[in-house]
């Protein structure tokens, strides 16, 4: 079970995501939990202002500290644990599948989402213990992040996908993108599917399905076979994929 608060100036948008499919049975089966905190409540100026200009000049607001600090110390006042707080930035670590694992170990944590010119600094050293990035871009806030991230961590809580074998073949999980796959009719438009899959030889489909997987990342990402696992025969495999170009 895993508790995620999130503190974000626009909770609704959070339910079209999450609200849905798998995550929504996660969450019904008591394997996840969420709330969502409106930093809006937590103002304390008449107009519910939650912004300012910068000290350091230049275009842009950034979220005030107060709000964001208030609302967080609603989460954690009566817990007697610090739980992980993490920032939504593009100046975080880049997200990937074994965050994602190691993340799912967690029972609670909190995700702060930024918004407009980002947040001031000074809260951000009092509350945040990591920033996670999604990539190297820039969005309008971290709400679409943090959806990401709470989706992704999610499905690796046991239980949360029909099986275990559900993500452990699944592209990234073992440092390899998975291999192709195929579902009913046997052909489509003529195209049939792969004879080995229908041989019902079960050692012949593994090594079909690691064949395929070891082609797909050395065509589409080649970058990950630097640091993949990978035993004699696959690359011996893929000695034969690189000659085969070469000719
Ligand atoms: N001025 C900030 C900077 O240059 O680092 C960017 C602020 S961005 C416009 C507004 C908010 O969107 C950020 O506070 C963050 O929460 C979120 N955000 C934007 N891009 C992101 C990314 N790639 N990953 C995670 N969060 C992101």
């Amino acid at each position: 079970m895993i508790r995620f608060d999130v503190l974000t100036l626009f909770p609704d948008m959070f339910s079209a995501v999450l609200g849905d499919s798998i995550i929504k049975r996660a969450e019904e089966k008591g394997l996840v939990s969420f709330n969502f905190i409106d930093i809006r409540d937590y103002t304390k100026n008449k107009h519910r202002k939650v912004d300012d200009y910068p000290y350091s000049g230049g275009g842009g607001m950034l979220m005030s500290a107060q709000p964001i600090y208030d609302a967080y110390q609603s989460i954690v006042k009566d817990l007697d644990y610090k739980p992980l707080t993490i920032y939504m930035s593009p100046q975080g670590k880049v997200f990937n599948q074994k965050m994602a694992v190691d993340l799912s170990k967690y029972e609670h944590i909190v995700i702060l989402c930024g918004h407009y010119e980002g947040i001031d600094h000074r809260v951000l050293d009092m509350i945040v213990d990591m920033e996670i990035s999604i990539g190297d871009f820039v969005l309008t806030g971290g709400e679409i992040p943090a959806m990401a991230v709470i989706d992704s961590i999610s499905r690796m809580i046991p239980g949360v996908l029909a099986s275990e074998s559900s993500y452990e073949n699944e592209s990234h999980f073992s440092g390899l993108l998975e291999y192709p796959q195929y579902t009913r009719p046997e052909e489509f438009m003529g195209v049939k599917i792969p004879d080995v899959l229908i041989s019902g030889h079960h050692a012949r489909v593994d090594e079909w399905k690691r064949e395929q997987s070891l082609k797909n990342t050395y065509l589409k990402r080649p970058d990950l076979l630097e640091k993949a696992e990978l035993s004699k025969k696959d690359i011996e495999y893929l000695e034969k994929l690189k000659n085969a170009d070469l000719d």
